[in-house]
């Protein structure tokens, strides 16, 4: 049986040149980077290096890049390093982030920003929201489920004009999730205008648990892991470097080639979606005009999506039912809830999502198969 994986947006396979990148780091370079023997001082270079590449690629100075655990732990830094600073400050967030935006934000005052029509936020609405007590915003560079793009640069704008014009001494802060962008879009901070940004390896064909926050030099920030000082006492802990030394290879490779992959899984998309509108006409798209190809979300109304996956599973394709990250849980996807669906559609839709080995030939056997599976009479 032909085994088809269209869940990259939950996990990527290491890419070869990754993991021989990190090697070295497991074994002859274990050495802990904090030592000042020469040895040692070798593998503090390597992260200075590697801390360097990352500045370059996201345009910022390499004091500005903390490594971390991945991009839970870098939202966490991001939302309760911010707000543990302003106490009765509040934070806004859009109503469909990523599960370990939403939860830290909760911990604090909060407000979810609207989204319009094309699952994007609002921004009329989102200025309105904003007052003197705000000090953060955090939106989701590309959301998990759906796959939308959400405007970064025009919510920086507005947050620049309205730091010049409100009365608070309060700073005014921009943070976004970018853990799904970095294969396929600008991840540039000033052209983004954001604070703060996180990212993480396991989504870019890098180790999992690697990930990093950047924090603009000016952001307030409380460190949540205090400890020996590492990440110039940003984030304590013996530094993980193979995991470093693997997120900075696999964020250079994906950002070298990612307009080049962006074109590939437009065109891959498309097809998909003429497929699907032959060949399973239930299946409803739910897609924006601001949309990154590598994720789809459908609803097949009437068919439960626990079942359809498993269905699809046992014929070799692997796809979510929403996201991996809560994919425990029972209730239905808020992200699927926020841009209009129902609950009941909610938990007919199915997330597709491409990577690099993709093939149009993989998703002309995945739209087959849903054919089959919806045409059958139940
Ligand atoms: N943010 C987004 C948008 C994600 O898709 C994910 C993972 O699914 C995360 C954050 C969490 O990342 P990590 O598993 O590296 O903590």
């Amino acid at each position: 049986m032909r085994s088809i994986y269209l869940d990259y947006a939950a996990a990527t396979p290491i890419d070869p040149r990754v993991f021989k990148a990190m090697q070295p780091y497991f074994s002859d370079q274990f050495y802990n980077p904090s030592e000042t023997y020469l040895a040692a001082r070798s593998v503090r270079q390597a992260i200075d290096e590697a801390r360097h590449t990352i500045a370059q690629i996201l345009g910022s100075r390499p004091a500005e890049i903390i490594f971390t655990a991945g991009a839970t732990e870098a939202n966490n830094l991001a939302i309760r390093g911010v707000m543990d600073q302003f106490p009765d400050a509040e934070v806004l967030v859009s109503a469909v982030e990523h599960e370990s935006v939403l939860a830290p934000a909760k911990l604090y005052k909060h407000k979810l920003t609207p989204l319009d029509k094309q699952g994007r936020v609002d921004l009329t609405k989102l200025e309105k929201l904003i007052n003197d007590k705000t000090v953060l915003v955090s939106v989701i560079l590309v959301n998990n489920e759906v796959g939308t793009i959400q405007p970064i640069s025009e919510i920086s704008k507005i947050l620049n004009k309205l730091s010049k014009s409100r009365k608070s001494k309060l700073p005014l802060y921009l943070h976004t999730d970018a853990a799904q962008a970095a294969n396929l879009h600008d991840l540039h901070v000033a052209r983004l205008g954001v604070d703060l940004l996180s990212l993480n390896g396991g989504k870019i064909y890098g180790p999992k648990q690697s990930g990093l926050l950047y924090a603009k030099a000016s952001t307030k920030l409380k460190p949540q892991i205090v400890g020996g000082g590492q990440e110039l006492g940003w984030r304590s802990g013996t530094e993980n470097v193979p995991a470093i030394i693997g997120l900075t290879k696999a964020l250079d490779l994906a950002q070298a080639q990612r307009t080049a992959e962006l074109q590939r899984l437009n065109d891959l998309r498309h097809n998909f979606t003429k497929e699907l509108q032959e060949s399973v006409p239930v299946a409803v798209i739910n897609q924006s005009k601001h949309q990154s190809p590598h994720i789809i979300s459908l609803t097949l109304p009437g068919f439960d999506n626990e079942r359809l996956m498993m269905e699809l599973d046992e014929r070799g394709v692997m796809a979510a039912v929403g996201s991996a990250c809560s994919a425990s849980k029972q209730a239905a996807s808020h992200v699927l809830t926020a841009i209009g669906l129902s609950v009941e559609e909610a938990r007919s839709s199915l997330r597709f999502s491409f990577g690099r080995p993709t093939t149009t030939e993989d998703l002309k056997h995945a739209s087959k198969l849903l054919a089959e599976l919806t045409g059958s009479n139940r």
